[in-house]
């Protein structure tokens, strides 16, 4: 055999040892909203190219039946001058939103709207720059909205996100939510990954099939059972994004996410998936998370716990 089957079979063995316990609560399917139903991060703010009602008929003609409509926080600090160079640049958008805070709350009344919604439930979020469990947020603006998302970068100082990185973001988070009590997402950590390791191997000329699995992989050591500890029983979500399944069709993209992710699922860590739509291209496109998700371990019933914990805290503030 060769070495990398041998390994191979080694990650097999090392995977049933750490068989899925079942999550509670989900053993009936006629509870549960199937993958392709649930989009937990859908840009639906400044950057919405038509009426709110048209993006969300965009997404029901797809399939979703539960989604997570938010904005990127920091796209309402810029200056006056900065917001109209914005909108010159993208011709495809409106000033459909003041800046600051009176943005915040027309944003928030377009999504109470949303709420009314026939065939569909809708929560409300923000997607908050990782830097700003750094340097600090508006926690007022966050605990306004059902859920939020800290958006982990490619960029950060120059590395690509790693293991250590996201273990540091999951505690910071943890600490976060003693004055935010809201479900909190730590969104795309594993393709923005991918995104700048095949970033750097075009730029030193390299093909994307030259790329080897272990520049692709994300933890080392124990740093997969540090995180699930973190995590595990939390209301700490790590997202799977529809980017997810482009990797997937690389081979060795594809051997390190499932390195990657499949032991955090078999951990106990929770996910979420998402289409990160921005755009109405985006929209249109079919969504299938079923076919990415499947070899992660990440399960209907997995990801159903964030839904599940949202719906909870809706029926608990509608008995104040
Ligand atoms: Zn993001
Ligand atoms: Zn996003």
């Amino acid at each position: 055999m060769s070495t990398r089957g041998f390994t191979v079979v080694l990650f097999a063995l090392a995977s049933c040892a750490f068989a899925q316990a079942p999550v509670p609560g989900t053993g009936l399917a006629s509870t549960l909203f199937r993958l392709h139903e649930m989009d937990l991060h859908l840009h639906s703010g400044m950057e919405r190219q038509v009426s709110l009602d048209k993006w969300l008929d965009l997404a029901a003609a797809d399939g979703r039946k539960v989604v997570v409509l938010l904005d990127h926080l920091e796209l309402y600090r810029r200056t006056p001058a900065e917001y109209q160079a914005w909108l010159d640049k993208r011709k495809d958008v409106a000033a459909r939103y003041p800046l600051g805070q009176a943005g915040h709350e027309a944003l928030w009344a377009d999504f109470e709207r949303m709420r009314q919604r026939k065939h569909m439930v809708v929560f409300t979020g923000w997607e908050v720059s990782e830097l700003e469990l750094d340097e600090g947020t508006e926690p007022d603006s966050l605990l306004r909205v059902d859920m939020v998302g800290f958006h982990i970068s490619p960029n950060n100082k120059g590395n690509a996100p790693d293991g250590p990185h996201l273990i540091r973001r999951a505690l910071q988070v943890k600490e976060l939510q003693k004055k935010v009590p809201r479900p909190m997402v730590l969104f795309h950590p594993f393709t923005m990954r991918v995104e700048k390791v095949q970033k750097r191997a075009r730029l030193a000329g390299k093909s994307i099939d030259q790329i080897p699995v272990s520049d692709y992989r994300f933890f080392h050591g124990d740093e997969q059972k540090r995180l699930a500890d973190i995590l595990r029983g939390t209301s700490i979500y790590v997202e799977i994004g529809r980017a997810t399944g482009a990797c997937m069709q690389q081979p060795n993209c594809r051997q390190a996410m499932i390195e990657d992710v499949k032991p955090l699922a078999d951990m106990g860590v929770q996910f979420t998936v998402s289409t990160d739509a921005h755009s109405v291209a985006s929209l249109e496109r079919t969504f299938r998370p079923e076919t990415f998700c499947e070899p992660l371990g990440v399960t209907e019933a997995n990801v159903n716990t964030l839904v599940r914990e949202l719906l909870a805290y809706r029926a608990r503030i509608a008995t104040r």
